[in-house]
This record gives structure tokens, C-alpha cells and sequence, in this order.
């Protein structure tokens, strides 16, 4: 049956078609003008088509978008802003459903209609920040989905009860269990890897981490991580997040770790920061490595920085790699959508039937256009709902 029906419109700035919506889904896609009529209509206007964005990394939990200003303070690195986070959140009631709702609405209005979310889990706020992100998506209908990461933002064996709540997320329910900085923060790299990894391994959920630490000792790192992924069988389902180390790494070193990464199945994902060494992109496809593009915190008490906007992340990845050719501008976006369908457990995610209806219309040329611009989100619909039109948020 059909219920909503896009007519007119460009996937990937193609030609015209009509994309023919049943309940969350994608039904048909045909030559513009050539739908059968029924359900609701909406005119796409010749405009370029994409598949909702996918944010691979964000906090979700203690994002601070919409809020009044906070003054960015603490001590300017990891440590520092783990501590001043832990001293300030309470004031501002973070966690809460309603500061995760604005930012996920927020979101919405950028057209990302797909997040994995690391949601802390400590001894001070428990399992409550997942709990509230769980009520923010239900508050919006689920039009956009989010994946949960329960992440240990504050260390886990300097932590003792930690890894014990990392386990109850899992049993209630959160896809993947998070870590950080085995070496740095808890200064006992094989414990904390063990821990996860045992509590992966058992509950059968997967492994998201994120890692600062640069050269050797990330090297260091990523090796305990891939000889625990190959043993616990859990290749596809561990990812690391930022992983500094290996843009860092020298030739053959790097291109040794990249053949056991892909040989482990292991993911990466990034917010293509700044002042970050370029990562090894090209081999990274080549080895069928996946990429993931986030937002991390936006707005939050780690950063001024952000505004959710997933295609000025794309943006970012391409401006940090170089990227000048169109093939490759249309493969920072397709990192942006397509590419990251493993980040949210789904098998495909594009305009084509059988996906689910998560559908950005803009008005852009063809995709390096809307890449270099990253123009308005005129319409977004999210599991077939319009939740943007005319660029106004309808939720
Ligand atoms: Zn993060």
C-alpha cells in the first residue's frame, strides 16, 4: 500500500524519478511522473536526493544544543575535561530526556535520521542517561534511530562497579558496550580489553572505543584490541573511534596494522578534526575497512564546537583528505549515508526499495555541490514521515 509518494526528485543527482513510500519503508522507485496514484503526494521539485544521514559517533546524552551558553572551562585535556564534566553536569540537569530530545530534533532539522550514541555510564549517573536517551527517541515518534554504546567516559578499572553496570546495559538492552583509553585513563590497558571483551563476548553485543592515545602507544592499543576481537569471534562487530595512532603511523607499520584491522573486521569512525593526521582512506576502502563520520559531543562541557550537521562533518573529512575530484567528494558522502548503514545494524541504507524511507531533498546541483554548500535540508523524512518541509521542522 502506498502512503506517501515523492515525486520528481534526483537520488544522488541522477535522473528524475518518483519514490514510492509504504509505511517506514521505500516500495518502488520509477521514472519520475510514472507512480501510480495513492497516499499522499509531495512535490520534490527536480531537487537531488540522499539517503538520510548517519551520525557513527555522537553523545547524545550530554549534548547542550538549545540551552542557554556555557562557558567552556576545565583543564584542556582528556583528564581535565573528564573531571570538570563530572563537577558541572549535575547543574545543568544532564542527563535529561529533554536537553537529548533538542538535540536529536536538531538532528532531524540536518536531515541525520540514523545515530550511534555513546551514552555515559558511571557510578554517579548509573544506566539513567540511557534510560533518558530511550525517552527522547520515543518522545519523537523513533523518527530518528538511535544505537546506544554504553560508555564508560570516566575509565573502568580505576573505576571498581563499572564494568559491572557495563554489563546490566547490556542485559537491558544496549547494543554495544564502550571503552576508553585503556592505557591513559585506566593505566591497565589488558584488564580493561579483558573486561569488555568478556562482557561482549557473554551478552553478545558489540565493542565501540574510543582512543586518544597517538603513535606506538596506540599502535600498542589497536594490537590488544584486534588479537581479542579474532579471539572472541567477534570480527564486524568492534569499532574504534578517533584512533589518532594510525594517521600517525609510518609506512609499513601502518599498512601492517591496516591488513590485521581488516583482517579483524574491526571499524572505524571519525569527526575529521582538525589538526588530526589524514587517515589511510584510500587503503581503508581498498581493505574494506568501514569509515563512520560523527558529530561527537556538540554544545557540551568538552566542546564549544558542533552544530550536528553530518554533511559539514563530510565536509571536513574532505577538506582534511584533500579531496578535490568528484568521485571522491561523492565518497564523503557516501561515508555520510550509505556506507555507514553497519553503525546502525542495518544492511542497507539508500533509495532503493526495501530500505528504510530516510530521504533528504536539497537543493543542490549533483552531490559535490551539496557537499561544498551543505545547503538547507529542504524535506526530510524519517521512517516515511516528513519531519522537515521547507526546511521548518515539523516535530
Ligand atoms: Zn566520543
Amino acid at each position: 500500500m502506498v502512503s506517501l509518494t515523492l515525486t520528481n526528485v534526483r537520488p544522488w543527482g541522477g535522473d528524475a524519478v518518483d519514490l514510492v513510500l509504504d509505511g517506514d519503508r521505500i516500495a518502488s522507485v520509477v521514472p519520475a511522473g510514472s507512480a501510480t496514484p495513492g497516499g499522499d503526494a509531495l512535490d520534490g521539485g527536480g531537487r537531488l536526493a540522499l539517503p538520510g544521514f548517519v551520525n557513527a559517533h555522537a553523545h547524545v546524552d550530554k549534548s547542550w544544543w538549545g540551552q542557554p551558553w556555557v562557558s567552556y572551562g576545565g583543564e584542556a585535556t582528556t583528564q581535565g575535561r573528564i573531571a570538570h564534566e563530572r563537577a558541572e553536569r549535575e547543574k545543568y540537569g544532564i542527563p535529561s530526556a529533554a536537553s537529548t530530545t533538542a538535540v536529536l530534533r536538531e538532528y532531524l532539522r540536518h536531515g541525520t535520521t540514523a545515530v550511534r550514541s555513546h551514552v555515559d555510564v558511571d557510578l554517579g549517573v548509573g544506566l539513567r542517561g540511557i534510560e533518558a536517551v530511550r525517552d527522547a527517541v520515543d518522545a519523537l515518534g523513533g523518527a530518528v534511530e538511535v544505537e546506544i554504546v554504553a560508555f564508560p567516559q570516566d575509565g573502568v578499572m580505576r573505576r571498581p562497579g563499572v564494568l559491572q553496570l557495563l554489563d546490566d546495559a547490556a542485559a537491558a538492552g544496549a547494543t554495544s558496550i564502550g571503552g576508553i583509553d585503556p592505557s591513559a585513563i585506566d593505566r591497565d590497558p589488558v584488564a580493561q580489553l579483558d573486561g569488555l571483551f568478556e562482557i561482549a563476548q557473554r551478552r553478545g553485543v558489540g565493542l565501540d572505543i574510543h582512543l586518544h592515545s597517538g603513535g606506538e602507544l596506540g599502535a600498542f592499543e589497536y594490537e590488544l584490541i584486534i588479537d581479542r576481537t579474532l579471539a572472541a569471534g567477534l570480527q564486524g562487530r568492534v569499532n574504534v573511534s578517533h584512533g589518532f595512532a594510525l594517521g600517525e603511523l609510518a609506512g609499513a607499520r601502518q599498512a601492517e596494522l591496516l591488513a590485521r584491522l581488516a583482517e579483524a573486521g574491526i571499524g572505524w569512525s571519525t569527526v575529521a578534526p582538525v589538526r588530526t593526521a589524514p587517515l589511510p582512506w584510500r587503503e581503508m576502502r581498498d581493505l574494506g575497512i568501514p569509515i563512520g563520520l560523527g558529530t561527537d559531543g556538540i554544545r557540551d562541557l568538552w566542546s564549544p564546537y558542533g552544530d550536528g550537521d553530518i554533511l559539514r562533518i563530510a565536509l571536513g573529512f574532505a577538506r582534511l583528505h584533500g579531496l578535490r575530484y568528484d568521485e571522491d567528494l561523492t565518497y564523503a558522502v557516501e561515508l555520510a549515508t550509505t556506507r555507514a548503514a553497519s553503525y546502525v545494524h542495518r544492511s542497507v541504507h539508500d533509495l532503493v526499495p526495501g530500505a528504510r524511507a530516510d530521504v533528504v531533498l536539497l537543493d543542490a546541483e549533483n552531490v559535490p555541490d551539496a557537499l561544498m554548500r551543505a545547503p538547507r535540508r529542504e524535506v526530510v523524512v524519517a521512517g516515511g514521515r516528513v519531519v522537515v518541509d521547507g526546511g521548518e521542522l515539523l516535530v
